[in-house]
C-alpha cells in the first residue's frame, strides 16, 4: 500500500503541471545553471519590488481539467440557440466534418504562427492562396488580400483605401448607403470621425447628388434586395469618387460579380462558407480591389515567388511586417487577422467546387423564392421582387408582435430591429421541415400550403427574383485546386498534404519572441466547437444568450483582477484593434474636458509597429521618444518632450516589460511624468505574461492596455489569426468604452460607437482564455509568469555563452524574453540574422522574432510552456549554428558554399547532384535530435525581391510548377 495521501493522489489531475514545462528537477537544473537559489529568488532579483502586488490575485483555485469542461459545460447550456434568420452578414453554415475534425480542431492548423518563416508554411500559404482565388472569382476584381478582421472593419479600411486613393482630393467626405448592415454602419462612421472625414448616410440612390471622396454600397442591401448598382457606380466614378461594395459571399455564387458592376473595391465576411457564428466571430472578411491599388490594399497579400532551384513558393509579398517598416506611415495597423478561418473557408470553396456552390447557393434561393411565393399568396407581399435570401416583409407593429411571439414558441429569430418589420434571412442549414415551421408561424398553422407545389409553381414564375442583368455569366473557381478534392478521402489527404507543410507547435518550440506561442492546451479548445458556443447569432435576444454572458461576465471580471484596472471591453478583435479602442477612449476623454485638441501620442522607438499604425488611425500625431543604450525609455528625452508638448499632450503609449525583454525600473516614474502633464498612458499589454499576477498595468500607474489573448491567455494563434484585443481601462475611461449599434453592451456606453461588428468581438474563442484561467487558478496563472522569466532567463544564460544578449536588468536578467544580438556576426563572417533563421528549419525549429525590435537580432521568448529539454535542443541548435559560423568565419567554408547561406535544405537538395563543400548529414541532421524528428522543409529559400516585383496573387497555373 502507497503511503501518499488521498490528496497527493490526486496531483495526476493537476492541470497546472501540463501547462507549466519544466518539472521540479529540471527547474532544480535551470536553477543551479542560472545562479538562483529557488524560482522565487530569482522573480524577486528581476521584478521590480516597488511594482510587486503583495498577493495572489483573487480567482478561483485552480481545477481540474474534468470539473472545468463540466462546469463551463453548465454555463454554455444556458444559452438557448434558436435557429437564426437574422442574416445581417451572419448565417448557419455547415462546417464539413472533415474541415471541423482536420482543420478547425487540428493543432497542426491551430498553433501555426503567422508565415513570416514561408519557407516552413507553405500549407497555409496555399490555403490562403486558394482564399485569394476565390474571393477574386467571386467578387470579380483583380487583387485580393487574405485576410481582415471582419466585415464591418473591412469597410472602414475600404473607406480609408478610398480616401488614398481616390482623385477626387478636395472632397472630405464618404457616403454611407442606409442599406448597409447597421453594424458596418456604426463602425464606418466611427472611423471616419476619428480620421475627420464626413459622413453622408443617405439612401442608396441619393449616393449620384453627392460630391464625395468614396461610398459604400451593399450588394444585396441590408433588407435583402438585388438591384443594380452599375449605373450609379459610374455615376459615382464620373465625379472621381471611389465605390467600396459590401457583398455577401453566397449571394455571389449567383449574382453576377461587383466588380463587373464597376465597383473598386468588394468587401464581405466569408464566414458563411463553412464557419460557425460564435456570437460574432472569429471569420475571415475578404478585399479585393483593382491590381493599381496594391500599395494602398491593408492586411497582408500571399503572393507567387521563385525558390532558389527555380520553383514556386509562396510568401506574403510585399507589406511583410507593413506595420514596423512603415508605422505611423502604414495602411492599416491590422496585425494578426483571421487566417485559421480564412482556410477553413477557402477548404470549403476548395471541397464543394464550383458546382457544389451552385447547388447550395440555388437551393437558398430556392427556399426564398418559394417563401416569397407562399408569402404572395397568402397576401404578405415581399418588399422587394428581387432578392437571393433574404425577405423583408413590412407590418403593423401589431402583426409583427404576433409574428415574433410565434417565432419565439418555436425556436426561431428574425431580424427586427427596425420598426415595422421583419427580415428573414434563409441560409444552407434550412430544411423543408424549417420552411414549414416558418409557414405556420407567418401564416398560422392551418395555411395548407404544400412545398412540392409551391416548388413547382416557382419553377414557372414569369417574373424572376434576380433580374436578368444580375444573373452571373462569368466562370468562377475554374483552377483545377477548385475542382480535384470532392470526395471526402480526397480532401482528407489534400488538408494533410498542406499540414504536412508546415512546422507548427505541435513539431517543435516557436519561440516567437513578444507573440507568446504558450501551450494551446486540447481542453480548452474543446468548447469552441460546442454548438451552444458556435452556432449563437451575434445579435440574438439577450435572453437566449446567458451562458455567454456569464461566461463574459466572468472572463471579464478575472481580467479585471489580474490587469488591476476597472472595466473591460471585450469588443476588439485583435490587439491592434484594442490599441485603436484604447486610444479612442483616451480621446473622448480628454474631449469630454474640454481638451479635445490633445492629439500627441509619445512613442519610444522601441515599440511595436501597430501603435504609431493606430495612433495615425484616431487622427493623433507621432512624437518617438528616444530610448538609451541600454533600451531603457531615454527619462530625459521623455521629460523634456511631454513638458515641451505639454498643452498638446494626449497620452504615451508604452510597452511593459519593454520590447527589448526588461522591466524597466522606472515605468511608474514614466507613467507619473505623463499624467503630471495631462496625458494618459496606453500600456501595450502584449507583454503581459511578464506580469500576470506578479504585478499588473492597473498597479503600475496605466490608464488602458490592451491584452492579447491570443499571447497570454492561450488562444492559438492559428496561423495568423484569430485573436481577441480586449482592453482594460481606469474607471475614468470607462464612459468611452465601444458600444454596439444592434446590442447593448452596457447601458453607460449607449451610443458610443463600434470599433468591431459583432458586440463582443471573436466571442466564439473566449471559452479558451476562460478555461486557461480556470484550469490554471489564482497560483497556476501566477505560476506561468513565474516560469515564464525562469525559462527565459535559462535560456539567455546558456546562449550567453555564444551569442551577445543586448539588453538586460541592473542585475543583468532579462524578463520573459531575450534579444541576442547578431549583427557583430554578420559583420564579422557575412552570415545574416536570415541565414541563420532559415538554418533553424533545418534543425527542425521556427526561427525567433527577427530584426523586431532591432534590426540584425532575435528575440527570443521560450513561454512557461517549454520543458528543459526541449529548451535544451534548442539551445543545442543555436549553439551548432555558431559553430558553424566559425567556420564560415575561419574561412573552412566560403561565403557561398556552406549550410548557412544555402539554408533550408531540401529533399530536391540531397536525392540531386551533391557537390558542396560540407556534407548532406552536415545539411540536413546537424545533430542526432534534428535527424530523429525531422522536418522538412518543402521549398528553399524563397526569393523575396522576385515576388515584389512579380506581384501575382491569384494560383498560379498548373504548368508553371517546375517539379
Ligand atoms: C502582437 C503585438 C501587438 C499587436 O497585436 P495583434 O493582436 O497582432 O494585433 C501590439 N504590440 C505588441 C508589443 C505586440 O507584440
Amino acid at each position: 500500500m502507497t503511503t501518499q495521501s488521498l490528496f497527493e493522489l490526486e496531483q495526476t489531475q493537476d492541470f497546472i503541471r501540463r501547462h507549466i514545462g519544466p518539472d521540479e528537477a529540471q527547474t532544480q537544473a535551470m536553477l543551479n545553471d542560472i545562479g538562483a537559489e529557488s524560482v522565487d529568488a530569482l522573480i524577486n532579483e528581476i521584478v521590480p519590488s516597488d511594482i510587486r502586488l503583495a498577493d495572489l490575485p483573487n480567482i478561483e483555485p485552480s481545477k481540474t481539467e474534468v470539473s472545468a469542461l463540466t462546469d463551463l459545460k453548465a454555463v454554455a447550456s444556458l444559452n438557448k440557440v434558436n435557429t437564426s434568420y437574422i442574416g445581417l452578414g451572419y448565417y448557419g453554415t455547415l462546417t464539413p466534418n472533415v474541415i471541423l475534425r482536420n482543420v478547425l480542431e487540428n493543432p497542426g492548423w491551430y498553433t501555426a504562427y503567422t508565415p513570416y518563416q514561408p519557407e516552413i508554411a507553405q500549407g497555409r500559404l496555399e490555403a490562403l492562396l486558394n482564399f485569394q482565388q476565390m474571393c477574386l472569382d467571386l467578387t470579380g476584381l483583380d487583387l485580393a488580400s487574405a485576410s481582415l478582421l471582419d466585415e464591418g472593419t473591412a469597410a472602414a479600411e475600404a473607406m480609408a483605401l478610398a480616401k488614398r486613393v481616390s482623385k477626387n482630393k478636395k472632397s472630405n467626405a464618404f457616403f454611407i448607403s442606409t442599406d448597409v448592415y447597421p453594424q458596418t454602419i456604426d463602425v464606418v462612421k466611427q472611423r471616419a470621425a476619428m480620421f475627420g472625414f464626413d459622413i453622408i448616410l443617405g439612401e442608396t440612390d441619393d449616393v449620384v447628388n453627392h460630391d464625395v471622396f468614396g461610398a459604400l454600397l451593399q450588394y444585396p442591401s441590408a433588407t435583402g434586395e438585388v438591384r443594380d448598382i452599375s449605373e450609379l457606380i459610374a455615376k459615382v466614378h464620373d465625379n472621381k469618387g471611389i465605390v467600396a461594395v459590401a457583398a455577401d459571399i453566397m449571394s455571389l455564387v449567383l449574382l453576377k460579380a461587383p466588380g463587373e458592376l464597376g465597383a473598386d473595391a468588394v468587401i464581405g465576411s466569408t464566414q458563411r462558407f463553412g464557419v460557425p457564428m460564435g456570437y460574432g466571430g472569429p471569420h475571415a472578411a475578404f478585399f479585393t480591389t483593382s491590381d493599381k491599388y496594391k500599395r494602398s490594399l491593408p492586411g497582408r497579400i500571399i503572393g507567387v515567388s521563385k525558390d532558389t532551384r527555380g520553383n514556386n513558393a509562396l510568401r506574403m509579398a510585399m507589406q511583410t511586417r507593413e506595420q514596423h517598416i512603415r508605422r505611423e506611415k502604414a495602411n492599416s495597423n491590422i496585425c494578426t487577422a483571421q487566417v485559421l478561418l480564412a482556410n477553413m473557408a477557402s477548404f470549403y470553396a476548395v471541397y464543394h467546387g464550383p458546382q457544389g456552390l451552385k447547388t447550395i447557393a440555388t437551393r437558398i434561393h430556392r427556399f426564398a423564392d418559394i417563401l416569397a411565393h407562399a408569402a404572395n399568396t397568402k397576401g404578405l407581399t415581399p418588399l422587394h421582387g428581387s432578392y437571393f435570401d433574404t425577405l423583408t416583409f413590412n407590418l403593423s407593429e401589431e402583426r409583427k408582435a404576433e409574428i415574433v411571439a410565434r417565432a419565439l414558441a418555436k425556436g426561431v429569430n428574425f431580424r427586427t430591429d427596425v420598426a415595422n418589420q421583419i427580415s428573414i434571412s434563409i441560409d444552407e442549414t434550412t430544411t423543408r421541415d424549417d420552411l414549414f415551421a416558418l409557414f405556420d408561424i407567418l401564416f398560422g398553422e392551418d395555411h395548407g400550403l404544400d412545398i412540392e407545389l409551391l416548388d413547382a409553381e416557382v419553377r414557372v414564375l414569369e417574373y424572376p427574383s434576380i433580374p436578368e442583368s444580375l444573373v452571373r455569366e462569368s466562370e468562377f473557381l475554374t483552377h483545377p485546386v477548385f475542382n480535384s478534392y470532392h470526395s471526402e478521402t480526397e480532401m482528407l489527404r489534400y488538408i494533410k498534404k498542406l499540414e504536412n507543410k508546415d512546422l507548427a507547435l505541435n513539431h517543435s518550440m516557436i519561440s516567437l519572441g513578444s507573440c507568446t506561442m504558450k501551450l494551446n492546451a486540447t481542453a480548452q479548445m474543446i468548447p469552441v466547437s460546442w454548438p451552444e458556443f458556435a452556432n449563437m447569432h451575434p445579435f440574438a435576444p439577450l435572453d437566449q444568450a446567458q451562458g455567454y454572458k456569464q461566461m463574459i461576465d466572468e472572463l471579464g471580471k478575472w481580467l479585471v483582477e489580474l490587469t488591476g484596472y476597472d472595466n473591460i471591453s471585450m469588443q476588439p478583435n485583435s490587439g491592434a484593434q484594442g490599441e485603436y479602442a484604447g486610444l479612442i477612449a483616451i480621446h473622448k476623454y480628454h474631449e469630454s474636458r474640454g481638451e479635445g485638441h490633445r492629439n500627441i501620442c509619445l512613442i519610444p522607438s522601441s515599440a511595436h509597429g501597430t501603435n504609431p499604425a493606430s495612433a495615425q488611425m484616431v487622427g493623433m500625431k507621432v512624437v518617438v521618444v528616444a530610448c538609451d543604450k541600454e533600451g531603457n525609455v531615454d527619462m530625459d528625452d521623455l521629460r523634456a518632450k511631454a513638458s515641451e508638448m505639454a498643452d498638446n499632450l494626449s497620452c504615451i503609449m508604452i510597452t511593459y516589460p519593454s520590447t527589448h525583454g526588461v522591466y524597466e525600473t522606472t515605468i511608474a516614474e514614466i507613467c507619473n511624468i505623463v499624467h503630471q502633464h495631462g496625458g494618459q498612458v496606453y500600456l501595450d499589454g502584449a507583454n503581459m505574461n511578464a506580469q500576470v499576477g506578479l504585478t499588473s498595468p492597473g498597479h503600475i500607474g496605466a490608464d488602458v492596455s490592451h491584452l492579447n489573448l491570443h499571447k497570454t491567455f492561450a488562444i492559438p494563434h492559428g496561423g495568423g489569426g484569430p485573436g481577441m484585443g480586449p482592453i482594460g481601462v481606469k474607471s475614468h475611461l470607462a464612459p468611452f468604452l465601444p458600444d454596439h449599434a444592434l446590442v447593448t453592451v452596457n447601458e453607460a456606453t449607449k451610443g458610443n460607437g463600434a470599433v468591431s461588428a459583432a458586440p463582443y468581438g471573436s466571442a466564439g474563442i473566449l471559452c479558451i482564455s476562460y478555461l486557461y484561467i480556470a484550469l490554471l487558478g489564482r497560483k497556476g496563472v501566477t505560476d506561468a509568469t513565474k516560469y515564464a522569466i525562469t525559462n527565459a532567463n535559462y535560456l539567455a544564460k546558456k546562449l550567453s555563452q555564444h551569442y551577445p544578449i543586448l539588453y538586460t536588468g541592473k542585475n543583468g536578467r532579462v524578463a520573459h524574453e531575450c534579444i541576442i544580438d547578431l549583427r557583430p556576426i554578420k559583420a564579422e563572417s557575412g552570415i545574416t540574422e536570415v541565414d541563420m533563421a532559415k538554418r533553424l528549419m533545418d534543425y527542425g525549429f521556427h526561427a525567433p522574432t527577427m530584426s523586431f525590435p532591432v534590426a540584425g537580432t532575435f528575440m527570443i521568448e521560450p513561454t512557461e510552456s517549454e520543458s528543459k529539454a526541449e529548451l535544451d535542443r534548442f539551445i543545442e541548435a543555436m549553439v551548432c549554428i555558431r559553430d558553424e559560423v566559425r567556420k564560415v568565419e575561419s574561412g573552412e567554408w566560403t561565403a557561398e558554399d556552406n549550410p548557412l547561406h544555402n539554408a533550408p535544405h531540401t529533399l530536391a537538395d540531397v536525392t540531386g547532384e551533391w557537390n558542396r563543400g560540407y556534407s548532406i548529414a552536415e545539411a540536413v541532421f546537424p545533430v542526432p535530435a534534428a535527424a530523429a524528428n525531422k522536418f522538412w522543409p518543402t521549398v528553399n529559400r524563397i526569393d523575396d525581391v522576385y515576388g515584389d516585383r512579380n506581384l501575382i496573387c491569384s494560383c498560379p497555373a498548373t504548368d508553371t510548377y517546375k517539379d
